[in-house]
């Protein structure tokens, strides 16, 4: 086996949302920062997966996720690349606010971030081991086209989602809920030729037939290369149709609606609508299996669209993941382990890193309904902290977690799960990370005043402001009044609890 170069401070393992904002976070705070990925671009689910939006920032109105992840969003932003978050007229379902994006302008702003903060990428490469030492991670072993070579630093971020590098190294863990089931797996899809004011015709004609759908209004400024806010929605549903088509053995799919939203490309339409119950992400033989099934699922909605649905007459196929979706597998035990308790409490901590507000999201595990028939929705009361110690494991030292593997259980993973939530924790982790190696320290040794005083220079939110929550709500306010006003959105979306009146909304 090679030996690489020595002298990086921080590795981080894995180029997903948690992983690229991390190894961003570490560069800025002055680490010789390595970044290992085993594909040819950073984004994790959010490209190679083939996500549609990013969930909310925000908490009602509030914006939560600052820092880092928001300098990402205003780069694809810039770019023309992203319509920034834009707001639900009906809150419900995912949250208040989503940001559509182009992945490959996302794949690209997470790159150029990256480099400008003097980050070395190394691509193609899969983390096959670990170097562990006197209880301590080292470094890493990874395989590539050059064959098997030993990367050593001062500390590893392991941000593979799967927590493989803590695996590797012998940490403790969980799977899923504990007894192994972890959340279903999707297999994302695009249709392009769609119809889409037709759809929205459909929908606007049928409303019993969704469970949640939403129009939006922009609330900052606006790329004129993309289409107009008033030309997005979301809406899951064709629950009718779904249920026939099923009985008559005439669709297969393992949910019972269907999932779809606009995207930043004319005439195409995103789907977030099939379903793998029972994968585990850390066995091949699982993932073949659900991939295969996955993609028997994809073939058969996309022709039943085709055949079936109006406005996608002369639609077709236009994508599919490069992997299969995987929300949840390995949980590594921390010093702290967070609990649904904890996010449901809203509970603080003094060593917050960052703030989880998004609700408790769990697909159903093993059924083909939704969150009626055995999935979570649990909306909070408030917004809950993640603390330090939560990203560090309970034994091992040299090692920091990020992104969906952090020290959770079921429930509050399935809060923090979403990008906004695990782009900030990668900012914390690239911090705390850098941090330890600069001073020589563990990483469950920094001290986490440290990493609080670092994280809010670098503009990250940690506790509310209430003056901005005012601001924030007023700019909500007049972004769906003047849009109502100005006819671009339909009062027949709005939820109850808000009603617009003109410029005198209640609030
Ligand atoms: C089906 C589905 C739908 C979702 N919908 C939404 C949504 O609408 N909105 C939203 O905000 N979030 C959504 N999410 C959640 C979002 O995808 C996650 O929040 C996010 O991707 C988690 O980021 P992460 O960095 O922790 O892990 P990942 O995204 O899994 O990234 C892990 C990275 O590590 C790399 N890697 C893994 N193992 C290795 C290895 N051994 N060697 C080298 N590299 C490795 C991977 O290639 C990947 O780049 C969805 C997720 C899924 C699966």
């Amino acid at each position: 086996m090679r030996t690489t170069s020595t002298d990086f401070d921080v590795i981080v393992c894995g180029g997903g949302p948690s992983g690229f904002v991390a190894a961003i976070a570490a560069a800025r705070t002055g680490a010789k920062t390595l970044l290992v990925e085993r594909y040819g671009f950073l984004g994790g689910m959010a490209t190679s997966g083939w996500l549609g939006p990013i969930s909310p920032f925000y908490f009602k109105d509030e914006r939560v996720i600052a820092g880092i992840p928001y300098d990402f969003v205003k780069h694809m932003v810039a770019a023309g690349g992203s319509t920034g978050h834009i707001r639900c007229t009906n809150p419900h379902g995912s949250g208040s606010y989503l940001c559509f994006y182009d992945r490959e302008t996302y794949k690209w702003s997470a790159m150029s971030l990256f480099l400008e903060a003097g980050g070395t990428p190394l691509l193609h490469t899969w983390i096959a081991g670990t170097i562990v030492e006197d209880g301590a991670v080292r470094g890493v072993v990874v395989e590539n086209k050059g064959g098997r070579s030993e990367i050593r630093a001062k500390v590893v971020v392991d941000a593979t989602g799967d927590g493989d590098v803590a695996a590797r190294a012998g940490a403790e863990h969980t799977v899923g809920n504990g007894s192994g089931l972890s959340q279903p797996a999707t297999l994302m899809f695009d249709m392009e030729g769609v119809d889409t004011l037709a759809v929205k015709r459909y929908m606007d004609e049928h409303p019993e037939d969704f469970e949640w759908a939403s129009e939006f209004v922009a609330v900052s400024d606006y790329s004129p290369r993309l289409p107009r806010p008033s030309e997005h929605f979301v809406g899951q549903g064709f629950v009718e149709m779904v249920g026939k088509a099923m009985a008559d053995d005439d669709l297969y799919l393992g949910r019972d609606s269907i999932l779809f939203l606009t995207t930043t490309h004319r005439g195409v339409l995103h789907f977030n609508s099939t379903r793998v119950a029972g994968v585990d992400a850390t066995d091949a033989d699982s993932l073949t299996r659900a991939e295969i099934d996955a993609r028997r699922q994809v073939m058969s909605l996309s022709d039943f669209l085709v055949r079936k649905v109006p406005g996608f007459e002369h639609a077709q196929l236009a994508g599919t993941g490069t992997q299969l979706g995987i929300r949840e597998s390995r949980h590594v035990t921390g010093e702290y382990v967070l609990t649904g308790e904890d996010v449901v409490a809203g509970r603080k901590f003094d060593d917050v890193v960052s703030r989880g507000y998004f609700p408790i999201d769990i697909h159903n595990l093993k059924g083909k309904s939704g969150y009626t028939g055995g999935g979570t929705w649990q909306d909070l009361e408030d917004t809950y902290d993640v603390p330090k110690r939560a990203l560090v494991p309970v034994e091992l030292d040299g090692l920091v977690m990020a992104g969906r593997a952090i020290s959770a259980d079921q429930a509050a993973h399935g809060s923090f799960r979403t990008q906004g939530g695990v782009m900030a924790i990668g900012h914390a982790a690239g911090t705390l990370a850098a941090l330890a190696a600069r001073t020589g320290t563990m990483p469950r040794d920094v001290d986490h005043r440290d990493v609080q005083a670092k994280l809010l220079d670098q503009g990250a939110s940690l506790r509310r402001d209430p003056a901005a929550v005012e601001r924030e709500r007023q700019l909500a306010v007049d972004a769906v009044s003047s849009a109502l006003a100005a006819g671009e959105i339909s009062p027949a979306y709005l939820a109850e609890a808000e009603t617009f009146s003109g410029r005198a909304p209640r609030l």
